[in-house]
């Protein structure tokens, strides 16, 4: 089993917007092969590719149905608001209530090139606009207002982000 070491908040990749996958080879295989198992070993629901630190527009993400990926990601329909306390596997330990679209229709490609088109509601719906917000180099902070994001920078300097600790739970 091949995994990465997830990078934490504060890791500059975090905040690169990634470029389009334009081959889909042998080595973007191994790569989501090593996603799975990272996304696994994590307790993630959903891991995008900058956050092993490779800046290309890709994602796995397994909401109980196992594991999967899409290449090249775009949100085609997005409607409604759901309220959710999502997790990231960079921000280890933090969970935010966040409102977002209840449900959206993402199109992209899978390993073969083929096209997929997925509508999901929300978790599913949730973990989407999350994974594409790490693809555009937009964290989960990002998404609270001023005092909540003050609140959470000071949370995340009284941990030791370095040490790596991870805590278990939902994260995406
Ligand atoms: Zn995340």
């Amino acid at each position: 089993m091949a995994t990465y070491p997830i990078r934490l908040f504060g890791d500059p990749v975090l905040k690169q917007r990634s470029r389009e996958v334009e081959e889909l080879d042998g080595s973007l295989a191994r790569l989501v092969d090593a996603m799975f198992d990272t996304m696994v070993e994590a307790h993630g629901l959903g891991l995008a590719a900058p956050q092993v630190g490779v800046q290309r527009r890709l994602f796995t993400y397994d909401v109980g149905e196992g594991p999967r990926v899409v290449v090249n990601p775009v949100v085609v329909e997005a409607t409604g608001e759901w309220s959710f306390e999502e997790g990231c596997l960079s921000l280890p330990g933090l969970h935010f209530e966040v409102v977002r679209p209840k449900v959206v229709t993402l199109r992209g490609l899978d390993l073969d090139g083929r096209e997929v088109v997925v509508e999901a509601d929300e978790l599913e719906a949730r973990v989407f606009l999350h994974e594409l917000d790490h693809l555009d180099g937009v964290l989960l902070l990002d998404r609270l207002d001023r005092d909540a994001r003050k609140q959470a920078l000071r949370e995340l300097r009284e941990q030791d982000l370095l040490a790596g600790a991870r805590r278990e739970g939902a994260a995406l």
